[in-house]
């Protein structure tokens, strides 16, 4: 027998995020001090009204099938956030809801591309978006950026990627790893330039739109509404409600897109949880200021996190406008040291010698910086910001010698 698994599967790799958040995991098991910093998820619980929710669906019964694309509540839920936060109009027939935003995404890359098919990436990357793109055969092609442009593509960098075989461009932001969000400005220029390629369908990642403290929320459709035929918005209640695990994402785009990724979700997972779509409904159309309770600490962390980082030697931080990462630069600081040659090896270092886990940069598409996640609480990123200090001068100190 031959024990292979299809090309498919052979030409990808595991979510790196998932599993480095794993071996933390694993050795926090073991008995090892470990500050888990690797993992994009919200520290906090969810809710109460949205737990309440919930267990209320529960108790009367909502255990069954519910429609593939989301119960009707939900869609309306849905439907009434859209124009209150986005200004943006959908019918029904244009949302879906999803096993998370990692599923719609990974419903739409099955909906609309074909093996060959160009997929435009700016770098760095939600680690992701290459892979579930490979799953399809798509090819992804990526723009390089760097903390010396904020790690925002430019218009000629966007001209510059579209070929005709150019089928998606996938924006995100704020942006997982960068924490950097584009401005409604910077958006309408990219939107100037793919007015000019009425062929090429664009997704946009909203899953952080509400943490966010340093602009207001913007995506390309808002900036440009004459996209609308050919966007598709990505969001999920994840991160916005502290609701990782419950699963539940949506998209809302074209019917013939949507359609098509509810004929894929028909044949893969059916509908989302039932429970679950009735806690997201409670999440959407109840008060929402347990958002802004949990973006402002975030911002705290990350103001803090932001000036002790900044203060080690060799290491480049800048200031983020949302999200719970921070991406700062590491390569002056590798330049310097014989010992550990790139950011897989300075995370490797960080996680021994330290006991911090930290994602590197080359998972996002990016050598030469890590990913810190401050979703955690404040005494632990204190300790976390202490021990970096201390490795760093370790390693710098046997440098010396
Ligand atoms: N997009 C981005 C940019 C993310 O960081 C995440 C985080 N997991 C997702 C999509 C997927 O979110 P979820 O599947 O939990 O809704
Ligand atoms: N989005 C989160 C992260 O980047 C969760 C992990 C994942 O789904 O990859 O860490």
């Amino acid at each position: 027998m031959i024990k292979e698994p299809s090309a498919r599967v052979q030409a990808i790799k595991p979510s790196p995020t998932l599993a480095v958040s794993a071996r933390a995991t694993e050795l926090a098991a073991s008995g090892k001090d470990i500050i888990d910093l690797s993992v994009g998820e919200p520290d906090f619980d969810t809710p109460e009204h949205i737990k309440k929710a919930a267990i209320e669906a529960l108790s009367q019964g909502m255990t069954k099938y519910t429609a593939v694309d989301g119960t009707p509540s939900l869609k309306q839920a849905i439907i009434r956030k859209f124009i209150r936060d986005n200004q943006l109009e959908y019918a029904p027939a244009e949302i879906i809801v999803s096993c998370g935003a990692k599923h719609s995404l990974f419903n739409l890359f099955a909906a609309v591309l074909n093996p060959g098919d160009e997929i435009i990436i700016p770098a760095p990357y939600w680690v992701s978006y290459p892979d579930i793109a490979r799953l399809m055969g798509a090819i992804p092609v990526f723009i390089n950026t760097d903390h010396t442009q904020q790690f925002k593509m430019t218009p000629a960098q966007l001209r510059n990627a579209i070929t005709s075989r150019t089928r998606l461009v996938m924006l995100n932001s704020p942006s997982n790893p960068t924490g950097v969000a584009y401005s409604r400005t910077e958006l309408e220029a990219l939107a100037d330039i793919l007015l000019e390629f009425p062929d090429v369908l664009i997704a946009t990642d909203d899953i952080y739109e509400h943490t966010l403290w340093q602009a207001q929320f913007c995506n390309i459709l808002m900036s440009c509404p004459a996209l609308r035929d050919r966007t598709i918005v990505i969001n999920g209640v994840s991160k916005s409600y502290a609701m990782t695990g419950w699963r539940i994402g949506y998209a809302a785009g074209p019917t013939w897109i949507v359609g098509a990724m509810k004929k894929i979700q028909s044949q893969s997972t059916s509908n989302p949880t039932s429970i679950a779509q009735a806690a997201a409904t409670a999440a959407l159309n109840g008060d929402q200021t347990c958002i802004s309770v949990m973006t402002m600490a975030y911002r705290a962390r990350h103001d803090y996190i932001v000036t002790e980082l900044g203060n080690i030697p060799g290491i480049v931080i800048q200031p983020c406008d949302g999200t719970f990462y921070t991406f700062p630069c590491i390569k002056e600081w590798i330049r310097g040291n014989k010992q550990i040659v790139d950011d897989v090896a300075f995370s490797e270092y960080l996680l021994n010698e330290a006991g911090l886990a930290v994602v590197p940069g080359s998972a996002f598409g990016a050598p030469g910086y890590i990913r810190i996640s401050y979703a955690t609480n404040m005494d632990k990123i204190q300790d976390a910001v202490k021990r970096m200090q201390t490795a760093v001068e370790k390693l710098q100190a046997a440098a010396v010698n």
